[in-house]
């Protein structure tokens, strides 16, 4: 049950909503051309010509060419495929061991277990209380078995950005494939593969404002994982099946609108994002921010506050018409605190207090002080019922990170 009318969405790292001019042209794109693609005849060439323009928007974006892009059905399947299609593909040569990060996102975990079930070996890297990936770290584990790295460019909870640069030239270093999952960060910050020196980089449309059910995985000339779907030519023979034409043409738009206006977008972000956790840090008492501020996607807010359970929170801000999360919408079905927080050493108890607000281009500062004000609002109220918070507030409260 709402209390008000209007609805503040400031859960953007789950997913966006579609912008007016790439529903537009993906509207376009599904009314009009009726062909597929692959087929030799005029309405067959319309398809194309929306697929060409995607792919080419979608390199330009982040400064490779058109064919080192492939479409996927989402961010999870370009996790999936540069996984498991290179430990299909370097097992051959005994290499079958694989270092990724404790933080990552479900995508890369779970393949990496499916891997480990198959006889795999994984080593997962620890996280700095401040929420990163330590180049050195990651050295020390390569081994000459090692099949790739992959770490997570932003992570989706804490907003993190790690050093995949200086990570990727270690993989070079010792000739291993390095893979990023790119999907918080594409659209929010400036990428440029070549710069960046990674093998594969992974990226999902609905987080910058396309629609849903479109990824794409950038993989470097040169580079050949397995392929996870075979059958037709499509996608340079590497992933089969029909193209998803309207989603294709418009994860290009989103992500050329997206990167011209990158400067502005990140400003705005940034002022929205600062505000708000200098504002809840002021006002609200032992309220911590998780995750370093430096280095930190321009939209993310993830705050703890102890004494309360994030559902709680999470509810009470649904009656005010705030969508936010907590820790990590994936996390919305399971009990278990969030393993990103766990990662960076903040206690299970409040863990479970912690809550993600993350801000869009949309957002305006008028939600920002909306939030802020119904934050501290509630948060005094549901304290004072709360018995975790009674019981500790005579007692010395000791919220320190366990590392
Ligand atoms: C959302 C997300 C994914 C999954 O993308 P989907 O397109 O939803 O499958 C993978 N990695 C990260 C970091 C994400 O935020």
């Amino acid at each position: 049950m709402r209390i008000v009318e209007k609805i503040v969405y400031l859960d953007n790292a789950a997913t966006t909503p579609v912008a007016p001019e790439v529903l537009e042209v993906v509207t376009k794109a599904l009314s009009g051309a009726c062909g597929n693609p692959s087929s030799h005849y005029s309405v067959g060439y319309e398809a194309k010509e929306f697929v060409d323009t995607g792919r080419a928007q979608v390199a330009k974006a982040i400064n490779c060419q058109p064919g080192e892009i492939f479409f996927t059905g989402c961010g999870s399947e370009a996790d999936n495929w540069a996984i498991k299609g290179t430990a299909l593909k370097l097992a051959k040569k005994g290499k079958k061991h694989l270092i990724t990060s404790q933080f990552e996102h479900h995508a890369v975990l779970h393949s990496m277990k499916a891997l480990e079930r198959e006889g795999f070996e994984v080593t997962y890297l620890p996280i700095t209380s401040d929420g990163f990936v330590r180049p050195e770290d990651v050295e020390a584990a390569i081994r000459p078995d090692t099949a790739l790295v992959t770490v997570m460019m932003a992570n989706n909870e804490i907003g993190t950005i790690q050093p995949i640069k200086e990570i990727a030239a270690v993989c070079k270093k010792h000739g291993v494939w390095c893979h990023t999952d790119a999907v918080q960060a594409v659209g929010a910050i400036p990428i440029d593969v070549q710069d960046l020196g990674v093998d594969m980089l992974s990226m999902s449309g609905h987080k910058f404002n396309a629609p849903k059910g479109i990824g794409a995985l950038y993989i470097r000339r040169g580079i050949l994982p397995y392929n996870l779907i075979d059958g037709g030519g499509q996608e340079g023979r590497r992933r089969a099946g029909t193209e998803n034409v309207a989603g294709i043409a418009g994860i290009g738009k989103a992500l050329e609108m997206a990167t011209g206006h990158l400067e502005e977008k990140m400003a705005h972000q940034r002022e929205l994002r600062d505000y708000t956790i200098n504002r809840i840090l002021k006002n609200i008492p032992l309220a911590r921010l998780n995750g370093s501020w430096e280095n930190r996607l321009p939209g993310n807010v993830n705050i703890s506050f102890p004494g309360l359970e994030g559902e709680t929170i999470l509810l009470d801000l649904d009656m005010h018409g705030i969508c936010a999360s907590t820790g990590s919408a994936c996390n919305s079905d399971s009990l278990d605190p969030s393993h990103v927080l766990l990662s960076i050493g903040l206690p299970e108890e409040i863990g479970h207090g912690s809550m993600r607000f993350t801000f869009g281009p949309q957002n305006t500062m008028e939600e920002a002080e909306y939030l802020c004000q119904t934050l501290e609002e509630i948060i005094p109220r549901r304290r004072a019922m709360s018995c975790m918070w009674l019981q500790n507030e005579n007692t010395v409260r000791d919220f320190n990170l366990k590392k």
